[in-house]
């Protein structure tokens, strides 16, 4: 005997209503009523309430063989705290109260003669999620949702154990214990269980990043498989149940259809679907990256393919075809073992043909197959493959010698490769390719000065290399050589003379890094100092004696040293002395600093040299001295 209970508002909604909801809440009431299966309708329909309170939740259990109807009641039009009762009644109609004084209900669920519910432990609070399962009117979680985020949700039963969602998978009762059963912390809800010949299949909802998806997963000997999905990624689906019938599994459910325009998303209509399955074979196959380096040793390379199992079977078997845009074809069985839920990789031959030297490019593609069901994959084969590595520095001193390697270990050429070295953001240097050949490696080099670097704050300067290309299929590989380059600090010896200054001259020294040898070189200041050689002139009786000091190096002199006039003998003089000095005095050897510096001999002895590389070109007798103006002459 089949029996029905419902919950049906006794009015007729009008626009506007949603304005007035706790006044046609009042209106809600319980009906139920008896399936005839001889002439496919239902008998005895009736409501069971009749009453301005909200009655709802209503659900059916059986006690000593006969029907038993349960429901929520709600006497509070703001759903406040105690207003709330479990009701009981049989199909005559005789209604009793199980429990009252009841915080808001959420769910309410009978097993047996267990009854279970939700529902908040304190209403105090508003924005306190508490919501707490109670068996039998005794609490048995203690979730609260600000520190625990263990909120269950979506009871569910079979075989008369409860199960129940949560922030972090699917728990089930283990007596008055809750136990997490399956960790999965998408759960969005709609739990619904069914028992099936093995164990227990469960069906709920699961939040994606674009909607919302059922999915489904069977306890088998207290192992749940990995869950699959039953609908397609990117729908919103709802309101869910299902039931095990003649071994096939059928829901029910509300799905929104949801399309992308102009990048938004949007919501479609809402329709019921069902789904009916015992069990589906479902799988994708990915064909991930392909070894070419393989390809140019010997013509041969592996495909390695993942093969995801979303179906609820397991797969034992894929025959797989392989074939490429340039005419391969092949077909092999594997023999496999990827649970439900579950992924393995399988490893397929492929002996790609090839044309002389060069490998074309082409498109390889994988068809599997495996029951019912097929998946297939492609990629493109024929790459160049770049990379930009040992990068080394060779110092000398504060000259850096950097060099670089670039390779193309793919099958194709790689075209206008640049490879770009960096001193932190700063581009130091560019080298340029304008093909590099399959297995073919260049080495790039540059120089670089201490002086031109920026450094770190601790340690050195970093030189990054990094290449680039502009042909459209180029893998990248390693491209993040760098190398740091320490600064050059050098160690200098002691100055070594290599020319002695003189008075007038400079002089050189140089000195040298102990580390690099570089050398460097500076003057010494002349000295200043004269090295003089004498030349007494011994007085007369018409003059004062006096020395000449002369430099042997440059030949700087001066007078000095001065000595009286003789004494002249008593007697008569016999010749009137001019006081004209003679022309004698200039055919002296003296030989005076071309421009004499002044000193005492201006003042006494009225006497002047001729100096070198002159001539004379006047002389005019002065009151007590002569005066000569020298005129410079071509030596
Ligand atoms: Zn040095
Ligand atoms: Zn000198």
């Amino acid at each position: 005997m089949i029996y029905i209970a419902y919950q049906k508002f006794n009015a007729k909604f009008a626009k506007g209503d949603e304005e007035r909801l706790d006044e046609l809440n009042k209106k809600a009431e319980i009906k139920i009523a008896k399936y005839n299966a001889n002439n496919n309708s239902f008998d005895d329909v009736k409501f069971i309430t009749s009453n301005d309170t909200f009655d709802y939740l209503p659900c059916i259990a059986v006690e000593n063989s006969q029907p038993v109807f349960y429901w929520a009641n709600c006497t509070s039009s703001d759903f406040s705290a105690n207003s709330c009762s479990i009701m009981k009644s049989d199909f005559a109609g005789n209604v009793s109260t199980v429990y009252s004084g009841l915080n808001y209900i959420y769910e309410l669920k009978v097993i047996g003669n267990d009854i279970y519910y939700t529902a908040e432990s304190d209403c105090s609070n508003e924005n306190t999620n508490d919501l707490n399962l109670y068996k039998n009117n005794v609490q048995i979680t203690d979730n609260d949702g600000i520190d625990k985020q263990e909120i269950p949700t979506s009871l569910a039963s079979v075989n008369d154990t409860l199960f129940y969602t949560s922030n972090s998978g699917i728990y089930m009762l283990d007596g008055d214990t809750p136990k997490l059963s399956l960790e999965n912390n998408k759960i969005a809800g709609n739990l619904q269980l069914a028992a099936t010949d093995d164990g227990i299949r469960a069906v709920w909802s699961q939040t994606s990043d674009l909607g919302t998806e059922f999915y489904t997963s069977e306890l088998v000997n207290g192992e749940w498989s990995e869950p699959v999905a039953i609908t397609d990624y990117g729908k919103l689906v709802s309101q869910l149940s299902i039931a095990n019938y003649g071994g096939k599994l059928f829901g029910a459910y509300n799905i929104t259809e949801r399309k992308e325009q102009d990048g938004s998303i949007v919501n479609g209509s809402t329709d019921l679907c069902v789904f009916n399955t015992d069990g589906f074979n479902k799988f994708d196959v990915t064909l991930d990256t392909v070894d070419e380096s393989q390809l140019n040793s010997n013509g041969q390379t592996k495909l390695n393919v993942l093969v995801e199992n979303n179906g609820t079977e397991n797969i034992k078997s894929i025959d797989f075809e392989i074939t490429d845009s340039l005419g391969y074809s092949q077909s092999v069985n594997k023999t496999v073992d990827i649970p439900s839920g579950d992924y393995d990789v399988v490893e397929l031959d492929y002996v790609p043909s090839t044309s002389g030297e060069t490998f074309e490019r082409r498109t390889v593609t994988v068809n599997a197959t495996s029951g019912d069901a097929s998946a297939d994959t492609q990629l493109e084969v024929g790459n160049a493959d770049l990379s930009v590595d040992d990068i080394t520095l060779e110092k000398l001193g504060t000259e850096n010698v950097i060099t670089a390697q670039i390779h193309n270990i793919g099958t194709v050429e790689a075209e206008n490769v640049n490879v770009v070295f960096k001193n932190g953001e700063n581009e130091v240097y560019t080298s340029n390719v304008d093909t590099l050949l399959p297995l073919q490696t260049n080495i790039v080099q540059f120089n670089i000065s201490d002086d031109e670097l920026t450094y770190e704050e601790e340690g050195g300067a970093v030189i990054t290399a990094s290449v680039t290309s502009d042909s459209n299929e180029v893998n990248i590989g390693d491209n993040n050589s760098s190398v740091l380059i320490e600064k050059h600090i050098h160690d200098w010896s002691e100055w070594t003379v290599e020319t002695e200054p003189t008075c007038v001259d400079e002089g050189k020294k140089t000195r040298v890094c102990n580390t690099c040898t570089k050398q460097e070189e500076a003057v010494i200041s002349p000295t200043g100092k004269h090295t003089y050689s004498k030349q007494v002139v011994l007085p007369t009786y018409d003059a004062q004696g006096y020395t000449i000091y002369t430099c042997e190096v440059c030949g700087y002199n001066y007078i000095g040293d001065f000595t009286a006039k003789l004494e002249r003998p008593a007697e008569k003089p016999t010749v009137k002395p001019t006081e004209k000095p003679t022309a004698a005095l200039t055919t002296s050897t003296i030989t005076p600093n071309p421009s004499p510096t002044p000193n005492s001999a201006t003042t006494a002895p009225k006497i002047v040299a001729k100096p070198k590389s002159t001539s004379i070109k006047k002389v005019k007798a002065a009151k007590k001295a002569i005066s000569v103006i020298w005129k410079r002459s071509a030596a």
